[in-house]
């Protein structure tokens, strides 16, 4: 009796429930797996992987788009599923399924495209040429702020170079993920896996696992810096995009209007968990206290609620945890002497749900935890500036280097943004706007990883150069050293075969 209760008790430690965070109640649960279920779907993975790296690039493509067909026929149904688990509203969560469909289609034709390169030869007998091969199985660990879009940034590519991948969502939002299984099923059996877990579980299992070739990650820095230290035993690849504190510089000539809008948009987007979360704004003192105000005035009117209400501008936190430190971080600059304009605060109407109110804070300065430290949540702290030089200098001075941004019509500030800027996306007058073909990720403590465009592709294939030789003679620069013997001089091009 007693074992049976022991063992009752092991089982549901081993069961993780799935939080809604709007309603603060559980709408599924989910296995916690450890190093034998990892293990089991690593040995599949690999198992696919050989039948999988061989089907030619075009064959590949063809079932990337059916990929993509199936994500946006069923795109209504895992957006509500999405915001069950991780609260976005419902709209941006159907936008995240297009991306995500477009994700695949970018990627299937970008290997329909993919070509080597012949190189020049140092003797015309040879022929010298690289390939770009798949890895092998890679773990993709992606977190819950757009589980689905990150899962579709790290796979396409993956699947697309010829790896097969092993996926373990976070486990606040992996519901969505899973029905991606009877997506995945247009590929061949274990070309995708799918795992559940926590991160110290599931998680690490499949980072220590040898049969995993490449970790790419998306997450915290602290969990990065945890990841990388285990792959450095190992000497295994890591792919990092980690956290961000991204900036947004309005200059004098901005439509303040319009650019109170973008900020605002770029802030309180997913209620600020995002990471290119505008989460520092600078403006030139003399439009300061105009731009405040029509911030302030319409964050006040940006409707807090549960995702699935059609009205609802800005969800909740993804947890409770994640509240508490938006709130060390507001309390922390009002004791340093910030203002609060708007927000600051649990709405009072929603007893129940991780919500907290877009804020708006004034006379904040870079002693303050807000302005320093990833916030993850609606806070949007403002700054004056004096000079673009001090602009410049507020922005760079950040561990982080994710994304930028910059209003203005003057091209010489432009020219000195996006030359000066430590970041891996800078976005002038257009906030947040992702591109298939452009690369996304960080400088810096983001982590370097890029994904999305050819270099997304790049990250999931290792080059290889072939060098062939068509005849087979001696060189004269082999053993044994002989005072004749002469040593090879790479300068100049040899003719055929000739010994020289
Ligand atoms: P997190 O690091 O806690 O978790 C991310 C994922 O890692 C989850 O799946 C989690 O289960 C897993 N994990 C946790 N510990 C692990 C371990 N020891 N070994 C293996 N896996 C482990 O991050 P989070 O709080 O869920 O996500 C928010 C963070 O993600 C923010 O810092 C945000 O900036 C970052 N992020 C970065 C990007 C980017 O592209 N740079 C995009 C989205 C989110």
């Amino acid at each position: 009796m007693v074992q049976g209760v022991l063992a009752a008790k092991k089982k549901s430690a081993r069961v993780i429930p799935v939080i809604n965070p709007a309603t603060e109640e559980a709408v599924g649960e989910i296995p916690d797996q450890g190093a034998e279920e990892v293990g089991r779907a690593v040995a599949r993975a690999q198992k696919a992987w050989d039948g999988w790296r061989k089907n030619t690039a075009h064959e590949r493509a063809k079932m990337l788009e059916e990929v993509a067909r199936r994500i946006k026929e069923r795109s209504q149904s895992l957006a509500r599923l999405l915001t069950l688990e991780g609260g976005k509203p419902l709209r941006e969560n159907v936008d995240e399924m297009g991306w995500s469909a477009s994700c695949f289609e970018y990627y299937a034709g970008l290997i329909r495209a993919e070509r080597g390169r012949v190189i020049p030869s140092i003797e015309a007998s040879q022929l010298n040429f690289v390939v770009h091969e798949p890895y092998g199985v890679v773990g993709a660990i992606v977190p819950w702020n757009y589980p689905i879009l990150l899962m579709a940034w790290k796979l396409a590519p993956a699947l697309a170079a010829g790896n097969a991948v092993v996926l373990k969502p976070a486990e606040q939002t992996p519901l969505s993920t899973l029905e991606f299984r009877s997506i995945f099923d247009c590929l061949p059996k274990g070309t995708v896996e799918i795992v559940t877990g926590r991160g110290e579980t599931a998680g690490e299992a499949l980072v220590r696992h040898p049969g995993v070739s490449l970790i790419a990650f998306t997450g915290s820095l602290e969990t990065g810096r945890r990841i990388a230290k285990i792959c450095s035993e190992s000497v295994k690849k890591t792919h990092m995009e980690l956290g961000g504190k991204d900036a947004f510089v309005v200059c004098e000539d901005s439509d303040l209007d319009v650019a109170a809008k973008a900020v605002a948009w770029a802030a309180f987007l997913n209620a600020g968990q995002v990471c290119t979360s505008t989460e520092r704004v600078y403006v030139h003192r003399s439009v300061h206290d105009k731009f405040l105000e029509r911030l302030a005035a319409f964050s006040r009117k940006l409707i807090v609620g549960d995702g699935l209400d059609p009205k609802t501008d800005v969800g909740p936190m993804i947890g409770e945890s994640y509240r508490r430190k938006i709130e060390a971080h507001v309390a922390d600059a009002v004791k340093r002497g910030a203002k609060v304009l708007c927000g600051g605060r649990r709405p009072a109407a929603l007893k129940r749900g991780f919500y907290y109110e877009p804020t708006v804070l004034a006379g904040v300065d870079h002693s303050m935890a807000v302005m320093r430290e990833e916030t993850f949540g609606p806070v949007c702290p403002v700054m004056p500036y004096k000079t673009f030089d001090e602009a410049l200098a507020l922005v760079n001075d950040s561990p982080y280097g994710l994304g930028a941004n910059l209003y203005t019509h003057d091209a010489r500030k432009v020219k000195r943004f996006f030359e000066e800027v430590q970041a891996g996306t800078i976005w002038v007058n257009d906030p947040l706007t992702d591109n298939d073909a452009g690369p996304f990720g960080g400088f810096k403590a983001t982590g370097g990883g890029r994904e999305l465009g050819e270099e997304g592709l790049r990250e999931f294939q290792q080059a290889k150069h072939v060098h062939w030789d068509f005849e087979q003679q001696a060189k004269p620069w082999w053993y044994p050293y002989a005072p004749t013997a002469k040593s090879y001089d790479y300068s100049a091009p040899k003719k055929s075969g000739r010994a020289r």
